[in-house]
């Protein structure tokens, strides 16, 4: 099934996903619960950023940590890809029938389970989620709550039917029954296996951190323990991998310990009788770490290999939230997933896994302890995709065609665009410039033409291009077409100048972001660009603004290129203020934590079901609090906000410039 498909088939049994999301919620809870218990967690994560530039890419850490690791007596074998991985794995086991297998995305990634039962082994997975999947089949939502989409209604008929007889939906009978069946693989098997949270280059330690115990026990009881691992997981001493586990446990649990962190340094031995080495005395005679690389190596220091697979970016992006693990790569779930397996080259893999599914929203930075920019490399790869294989959704070929063809992405003449301005007798130069941008003028002309009442109310005579306006490319640039989009802000840049305009103030978010952030051509130009709301918000004392006596209880979306991403969130909740006389109802999720609408990044030209479906846990959002008027400052929020509405919901969505030109005192000549 192709991936349009998959996201379809999802969003119609959303339903399905409530336990996901259920839990995510819970550890959210928690975190806010327990965050202060971790006064220091700033500069934890700081320490971990800064280690992880250091040591990602680093050949010498590796080769410590490979020397180290065989002084202590461990084989260590780096594979070069999957194939050759799988061999070494193959080969380590051969004899065995039996494998005990504990949490480790790469064996994910390898398909290792399915390869080694192909092969007559049975692999059995030993945590208690992930034991769930497997018998379940289906993928794992999350990192360390593989199994957190199930009830315990779903989790009984599973059990029952695989053990023949009934297991009540009682956790306790169900953990028992999981538990005893588990407890008599560990007493047999003779190979272990398991992944590494982080391996030591000073040690030699592999380090691994668990809550049930049976990672210890993959480790301890079989005669021989396989750690399959990746290099970037390496750090230089115990001391920093404590660090890393600190944040993993709080980012992907919210607790703020972990039950069990074994660190094995070797298998285990005995110098007791005559001072002579006797390996395998109550653990593993022999202990073989694999460090597979498929691509990392070559990756360089890419941002993506900095991920310590806590899971955290999942529990807040809008578009896993909706999708589940539709979004995501074998063994790597969300947006991190896609963007690893684009840094380490597998392109169609990444494809295949949703990298037209994001809407850079950029909630995964927020969440991820590491601060990794993952709406960066996802906006990258698509480049890359293009670049090399000409890639892109059917519908977002249409977009960018439209943009060469029409200068808009909505295929609509070129000659509409300025329909909005007639009458309004606005020069074609000046020093202040309205830039309109495509969604405004040709979805929206009434919030162009409030935003022209508006600056000429704060005292300004504001310029308008008309019909020399170009496409700002933005939309472009989030699709992939990075050529294109530098094309499209060069041209605006060029008619800035030609119009001798200073200051271009933008409405739509996405073109104040794809403007603002052409550093090299405001600098050349001479031209400042700044949203309206901030441009408003430095005049308020001059704008004529009425007190609003609205009936309504209002609540304001922070738009997501405006907001996280150019770090505007007061001017408009300011203005709000001076236009209604009191502060807009918060949403639970606001400012740097606000939930996308789903518009994004080509998502609602390319997947409009998933865009459609995203918006509509926003209203949610706003419905929780009370709100029945959501105000925000963006085209596309507006039409995606009110394109989820069935027509029954009780919130109206209104942009902002529109309440503010109701707001505008009515002097005669203003
Ligand atoms: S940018 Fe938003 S949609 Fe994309 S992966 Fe991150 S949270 Fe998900
Ligand atoms: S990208 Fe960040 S938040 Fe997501 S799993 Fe990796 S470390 Fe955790």
């Amino acid at each position: 099934m192709g991936l349009q498909d998959r996201v379809r088939k999802a969003v119609e049994g959303t339903t399905e996903l409530e336990g996901m999301r259920r839990s995510f919620g819970t550890i959210l809870d928690r975190q806010r619960l327990n965050i202060g218990r971790l006064p220091d967690l700033d500069s934890r994560r700081e320490r971990l950023r800064k280690l992880k530039e250091r040591c990602v890419g680093d050949e010498d850490l590796f080769s410590d940590a490979v020397a180290s690791l065989e002084g202590n007596g461990c084989r260590v074998i780096l594979a070069k890809d999957a194939g050759s991985a799988l061999r070494a794995i193959r080969s380590e086991v051969s004899g065995s029938k039996l494998v005990v297998k504990s949490k480790s995305n790469i064996t994910k990634e390898l398909h290792l389970v399915q390869r080694l039962s192909d092969l007559g082994v049975q692999v059995i997975e030993t945590d208690l989620g992930d034991r769930i999947v497997q018998l379940a089949g289906c993928d794992a939502v999350h990192p360390t709550g593989p199994a957190c989409h199930l009830t315990r209604g779903q989790i009984s008929a599973l059990l029952s039917e695989h053990f023949g007889r009934t297991i009540s939906d009682d956790p306790d009978e169900l953990t028992a029954a999981v538990k005893e069946e588990i407890a008599g693989f560990l007493d047999v098997a003779t190979v272990g296996l398991t992944g590494a949270n982080a391996i030591t280059a000073c040690e030699g330690a592999v380090v691994i951190v668990h809550n049930e115990g049976n990672a210890a026990k993959c480790a301890m009881l079989p005669g021989k323990h396989i750690v399959v691992t990746t290099p970037e997981k390496i750090v230089p001493s115990l001391d920093d991998a404590m660090n890393l586990v600190k944040l993993q446990t709080f980012f992907s649990t919210g607790k703020v310990t972990t039950a069990y962190v074994n660190v094995i340094a070797g298998p285990s031995y005995t110098a007791d009788i005559e001072k002579k080495i006797f390996r395998g005395m109550h653990g593993p005679a022999e202990v073989v770490v694999i460090f597979v690389d498929g691509g990392r190596l070559a990756a360089g220091d890419s941002e993506s290999m900095y991920c310590i697979g806590c899971g955290s970016c999942v529990t807040r992006c809008p578009v896993y939230e909706v999708v589940g693990p539709v979004f995501g790569t074998s063994g790597h779930v969300g947006g991190q997933g896609v963007y690893l397996s684009a840094a380490r080259g597998a392109l169609s893999e990444s494809v295949e896994g949703g990298l037209q599914l994001c809407t850079s929203c950029g909630e995964c930075r927020e969440a991820c302890p590491v601060d990794i920019d993952i709406r960066k490399g996802i906006l990258n790869s698509r480049n890359e995709c293009l670049k090399q294989n000409g890639e892109m959704l059917p519908e977002h070929e249409t977009v960018t065609k439209s943009v060469r063809n029409y200068d808009n992405p909505w295929q609509m003449p070129r000659a509409r665009r300025s329909r909005w301005a007639k009458g309004l007798g606005l020069p074609g130069k000046g020093e202040v410039l309205y830039f309109a941008g495509c969604s405004t003028s040709l979805l929206h002309p009434e919030t162009a033409r409030c935003a022209v009442r508006l600056l000429r109310a704060a005292g300004e005579k504001p310029a308008y291009l008309g019909s020399s306006e170009s496409c700002c490319g933005s939309t472009a640039n989030k699709i992939g077409d990075v050529g294109l989009a530098r094309d499209k802000a060069e041209a605006c840049f060029d008619a800035f100048s030609s119009a001798g305009a200073k200051t271009v103030v933008v409405s739509c978010p996405g073109c104040y972001s794809a403007l603002d952030s052409c550093d090299d051509l405001k600098e050349r130009h001479e031209v400042q660009v700044v949203h309206i709301t901030e441009f408003l918000d430095e005049r308020l004392a001059k704008l004529p603004l009425t007190r609003l006596d609205l009936p309504e209880t209002v609540t304001y979306h922070d738009p997501c290129d405006l907001g996280r991403e150019r770090g505007v969130f007061d001017a408009p909740r300011r203005l709000i203020e001076a236009a209604t006389g009191g502060p807009a109802v918060e949403m639970e999720r606001s400012r740097l934590e606000s939930h996308c609408c789903g518009a994004g990044s080509g998502v609602k030209s390319g997947l409009p079901e998933l865009s459609v479906a995203i918006a509509r846990t926003r209203i949610g959002h706003a419905e929780s609090v009370g709100a029945d008027m959501i105000l925000t400052a963006c085209p596309w929020c507006v039409q995606n906000l009110r394109d989820c509405q069935s027509g029954k919901e009780s919130v109206k969505v209104i942009d902002l410039l529109e309440l503010l030109d109701r707001a505008l005192d009515p002097t005669p000549g203003r």
